[in-house]
């Protein structure tokens, strides 16, 4: 335990992270930018920009939830390319769907429910997978990148966003923010402490850079290496599937 938390046993694991984002949903987006301070959005713009997505590719962003990537790369594709904006939550794919649409991104999405332990897509079929702040909440994440690894094609990317290990002398006023501001700014904006108390959890339980680019190896990648995001609170790591 730390701050005095239960750790969630690994076999209800899924089941709580599909009560959280069940949960969450409909006040995903406000609380991105209220708990981020809305820094969220350059980390997801330096996605973008690292990517190199362009007209024509295949993209997959998975655990995609409101779809904040899949709406830039559905204009970057443009009308020969394809976003595959994939979720294991309904929730959060609704959300999605729905925000997407109303934005007036149709013709080049489509919506997939799906565990990313066992992607249901065709081997090598996407030129990029991305996956932004959702490796953290998968209970087999070997299974996932090599579910991932399997459905890029050769030449392709994949790129994992994620909350990782900040520099030392930050560590301290992180815990505070995470541990303590945290659940009380989700208690006052969402009605709901428990949800950002298993959000601060499975942060501090996250593989740092070194094992996530070690575990990203062995699922086959090649050259893997991690730009660290405001002193490494997030870290975004690319590797390439030959
Ligand atoms: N990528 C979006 C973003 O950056 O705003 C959403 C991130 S949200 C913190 C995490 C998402 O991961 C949720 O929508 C959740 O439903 C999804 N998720 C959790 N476990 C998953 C799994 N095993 N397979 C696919 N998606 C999963």
């Amino acid at each position: 335990t730390h701050f005095g938390f239960q750790e969630v046993p690994i076999e209800e694991k899924s089941h709580k992270v599909a009560e959280v984002f069940h949960s969450v949903a409909s006040h995903y987006d406000l609380m991105n930018d209220l708990m981020s301070l809305g820094i969220h959005r350059l980390w997801k713009r330096f996605v973008i920009e690292l990517s190199g997505v362009r007209s024509g590719m295949r993209v997959l962003d998975l655990a995609g939830g409101t779809g904040d990537l899949a709406k830039t790369f559905s204009e970057r594709v443009g009308n020969k390319g394809q976003v595959v904006l994939a979720d294991i939550n309904s929730s959060m794919l609704e959300k999605g769907r729905e925000r997407l649409v109303n934005l007036g991104k149709v013709g080049n999405l489509n919506y997939v429910q799906a565990n990313a332990e066992h992607l249901p897509f065709p081997a090598d079929y996407f030129d990029r997978i991305t996956i932004a702040f959702g490796l953290r909440n998968i209970t087999q994440k070997e299974a996932a990148l090599h579910s991932m690894y399997q459905a890029l094609k050769p030449g392709g990317q994949l790129l994992v966003l994620e909350f990782s290990k900040p520099a030392s002398w930050l560590t301290s006023a992180y815990d505070i923010y995470s541990f303590w501001i945290l659940p009380r700014l989700g208690k006052l904006v969402a009605g709901d402490a428990d949800s950002y108390r298993y959000l601060a959890e499975s942060i501090r339980r996250h593989p740092d850079q070194e094992t996530l680019s070690a575990m990203m190896r062995s699922a086959g990648f090649d050259y893997c290496d991690f730009y660290n995001l405001n002193h490494g609170i997030v870290a975004l790591h690319r590797g390439y599937k030959y």
